[in-house]
């Protein structure tokens, strides 16, 4: 679900030289970041807690792809499935299938070196410092936490045990997303002043069993922490950033059966140092977009964070240019990037105190909600 509801395809498209490719120093770096180096064939092993849609339909068969990474265990509180996708994915049963309870125990297993947390956003907190205290490196799913407290936890655990923490956040491992923020710097609409994203789907729920998604303990909030995060991570990297003030207000419609616990719409502004951003989610209407824009134009991504087929244009002085690029697999492209940084004893990109940053913003969203007044973000 969620961002799974962007799919188109599974293909992934590869355009052809004369599409015109843009041959930008991010999206240079980012195909350097994603050469595999030399290993002897070594991959470093993860152990999947969760075996929910996002692990199942996505991480598994990305694994398959992955240069430098394979899954060596799976941890679920259902044996028969993780039993079947064991032999499915190649893990070996005998010693790959964990649950919540023996858990710590992967402490003993080394094939496992890094855990991927999956889980509902409310249980990220415990398995990455249970996983850390078992001495393994952490790869965890967005939102980080529900709280910028569990984050803090998170990065102290994750510190004391000597592992490293990395949050999911795949669009920085894309070639497209890499463009944008390029192009932003680069200034190719001007100085960038004002940027809007949006973020949101329409989630199906039955009244009489509502999904994680739609409680308040799991979920820590509504859209906003699930898919919301998109449209404000995509701030902070295209500017490079940090916001320091918000505005927000959040709407949930009248009598539906799905907002019991959390609210449905917000739509919330952000100044910073070098100008605004408009942002809005939603779990009532889909949105999957992005716009920089300056003097001179704007470039502008829809969708920015489906899983394949991303769309980047650029339209300035009154001309619009599509930016072809190869697409990859974000998934693959995230967990090389985590076994890279493993192999190399290098930081990932997107550590705990980036998946901090957005939790520490996303308060301060609800705090103006609360008290219907901007506030400054320290
Ligand atoms: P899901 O509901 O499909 O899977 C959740 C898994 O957690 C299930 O296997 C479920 O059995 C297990 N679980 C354990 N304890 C549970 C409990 N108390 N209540 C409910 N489930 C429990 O969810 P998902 O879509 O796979 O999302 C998992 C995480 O991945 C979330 O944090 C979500 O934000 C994130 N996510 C990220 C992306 C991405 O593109 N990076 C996409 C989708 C989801």
């Amino acid at each position: 679900m969620s961002e799974s509801r962007f799919e188109v395809s599974r293909r992934h498209f590869i355009h052809g030289a004369a599409a015109g490719v843009l041959a930008s120093s991010a999206v240079g770096q980012l195909a350097a970041a994603q050469t595999a180096p030399a290993t002897g064939g070594k991959k470093i092993g993860y152990a999947l807690v969760g075996l929910g849609n996002l692990t199942i339909r996505q991480i598994l068969p990305a694994l398959k792809e992955a240069k430098l990474s394979k899954c060596t265990a799976l941890v679920s509180g259902d044996p028969a499935k993780a039993k079947k996708l064991a032999s499915e994915f190649g893990v070996d049963e005998s010693k790959g299938i964990y649950n919540y309870e023996n858990y710590d125990t992967i402490a003993d297993n080394p094939d496992v070196d890094v855990i991927y947390v999956c889980l509902p956003n409310g249980m990220h907190a415990e398995y990455t410092v249970r996983g850390a205290k078992a001495g393994k490196h952490i790869l965890c799913e967005k939102p980080m936490a529900n709280t910028v407290a569990e984050c803090q936890q998170m990065i102290d655990a994750c510190r004391a045990a000597k592992k490293k923490l990395m949050i999911a956040y795949r669009l920085r491992y894309e070639p497209i997303n890499n463009a944008a923020i390029q192009m932003v710097r680069d200034k190719v609409m001007g100085t960038p002043r004002m940027i809007t994203a949006e973020a949101g789907f329409y989630l199906n729920a039955d009244p009489n069993k509502l999904p994680w998604r739609l409680n308040k303990k799991l979920a820590g909030g509504g859209a906003l922490l699930d898919i919301g995060i998109y449209a404000l991570n995509a701030t902070r990297y295209l500017t490079g950033e940090e916001p320091t003030e918000v505005n927000a207000m959040s709407f949930t419609p009248a009598n539906d059966p799905r907002f019991v616990d959390v609210e449905d719409a917000i739509t919330w502004q952000l100044k910073f140092p070098s100008g605004l951003a408009n942002c809005a989610t939603s779990y009532t209407y889909g949105a999957n977009r992005f716009r920089v824009v300056g003097r001179d134009g704007f470039i502008e991504s829809e969708p920015f964070l489906s899983y394949t087929n991303l769309a980047l244009r650029k339209v300035t002085k009154g001309k619009a240019e599509p930016i072809d690029i190869p697409q990859v697999n974000h998934f693959a492209a995230e967990f090389d990037h985590m076994s890279q940084c493993v192999m190399q004893d290098k930081e990932p990109l997107t550590t705990g105190e980036e998946g901090l940053k957005d939790l520490k913003v996303i308060e301060a969203i609800y705090e103006s909600i609360k008290t219907q007044k901007t506030v400054k973000i320290a």
